[in-house]
C-alpha cells in the first residue's frame, strides 16, 4: 500500500491505473477504521482493480461546538487494517492541501439533505458534498462506495453525482453491527460503559418496528410512536429525530407502502450516534 497526500499525485497514480486499463474503487472515511469501513472496501475490491480509502477529517462537515477537535484518531492501526485489508492506496490528504488560503466553493445538494440529520445539522451535508467532490476529482474513481448507517448522506452523494455527472457508480453498504446490535461507528469510542449499554436501545426499537411493520402496522406515526416510548424507557438516551421517509425522496410518509427508511438519530451522553432500518411493506 502506497501514502498520497496531494490531490495532484493522487490524480496522476490514477491516471497511471486507467491507461493500464485499470478501474479504480474508493471508500471515503474519516479514519478510526472499524469492520464497517472495511466492508465497505470489501465491496470496492470486488467490483474494482485498484482500491484506494481516502482518510480526512472534515472540517467543513463538523458544526460549531461538534467534536472535530476530539474526533478519534489512529493512523498506525488504520494503516495495518488497509494493509491486511488489500488496499492499493491510502490518500491521506492534509487540511491545507484539500482547502488552502483563499478556498471559498461549495457544492450544495437541495432537497434530500432536508429534514433527518439536516434539521439539527445545518451545515453538515454541504461539508461532506464539498469534500466528497473533491476527493472524486482527485481520485477518479469508477466505483465509490458509502455506508447505509449514513443513509442521508448516500442518498446525497448518489444525488450529486447524477446531477453534476461525475460518472461514478454510487454503491451503498449495509450497516454493520456489534454483536450487541449497536451500528459500528468510530464515535461508539467516546462512549462509557453504561453509555454503550443503554445505546444497544437504538437498533432495538428499529428492530421492533420492522418486526411491526412485517406484522401488518404501516403506519408511520404508530411505529414511530413505539420507537419513542422504547427509547424514553432509557434515561442515558435521548432522541434527536425518529421519522420514516420514502427511502429514495426522504420525504417523509404517512404510510409504509413501498419502500421506507425509518431513521433516528439520538444523544448518548456527550455522543450523537444515527441508525436506521429499512421497512417494507412487502
Ligand atoms: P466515517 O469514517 O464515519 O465518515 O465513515 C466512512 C464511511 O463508512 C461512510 O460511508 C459510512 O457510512 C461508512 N460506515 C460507517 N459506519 C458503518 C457501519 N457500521 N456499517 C457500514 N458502513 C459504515
Amino acid at each position: 500500500m502506497i501514502t498520497i497526500d496531494q490531490p495532484s499525485a493522487m490524480q496522476a497514480w490514477s491516471d497511471a491505473e486507467h491507461r493500464r486499463g485499470r478501474s479504480v474503487g474508493l471508500v471515503p472515511t474519516m479514519g478510526f477504521l472499524h469492520d464497517g469501513h472495511l466492508s465497505l472496501v470489501e465491496i470496492a475490491r470486488g467490483r474494482c482493480d485498484a482500491c484506494v480509502v481516502s482518510i480526512f477529517v472534515n472540517p467543513l462537515q463538523f458544526g460549531a461546538g461538534e467534536d472535530l477537535d476530539r474526533y478519534p484518531r489512529d493512523e498506525a492501526g488504520d494503516r495495518a487494517k488497509l494493509e491486511a485489508a488489500g488496499v492499493d492506496v491510502l490518500y491521506m490528504p492534509a487540511a491545507d492541501a484539500m482547502y488552502p488560503d483563499g478556498f471559498q466553493t461549495a457544492v450544495t445538494v437541495a432537497e434530500v439533505t432536508r429534514g433527518l440529520c439536516g434539521d439539527g445539522r445545518p451545515t453538515h451535508f454541504q461539508g461532506v458534498t464539498t469534500v466528497v467532490a473533491k476527493l472524486f476529482n482527485a481520485v477518479r474513481p469508477e466505483v465509490a462506495v458509502f455506508g447505509e448507517k449514513d443513509y442521508q448522506q448516500l442518498a446525497t452523494v448518489r444525488r450529486m453525482a447524477r446531477d453534476l455527472d461525475f460518472g461514478i457508480d454510487v454503491v451503498g453498504g449495509p450497516i454493520v453491527r456489534d454483536a450487541d446490535g449497536l451500528a459500528m461507528s468510530s464515535r461508539n469510542a467516546y462512549l462509557s460503559a453504561d453509555e454503550r449499554s443503554a445505546a444497544r436501545v437504538l437498533s432495538r426499537s428499529l428492530a421492533q418496528a420492522r418486526t411491526v411493520c412485517a406484522d401488518g402496522e404501516r403506519d408511520a406515526a404508530t411505529l414511530l410512536s413505539r420507537v419513542r416510548a422504547m427509547v424514553s424507557a432509557e434515561p442515558l438516551v435521548r432522541l434527536e429525530y425518529a421519522s420514516v421517509v420514502d427511502a429514495s425522496t426522504l420525504r417523509p410518509v404517512e404510510r409504509v407502502q413501498s419502500d421506507a427508511l425509518l431513521a433516528l438519530a439520538a444523544q448518548v451522553g456527550k455522543t450523537r450516534l444515527i441508525d436506521n432500518t429499512l421497512l417494507t411493506a412487502a
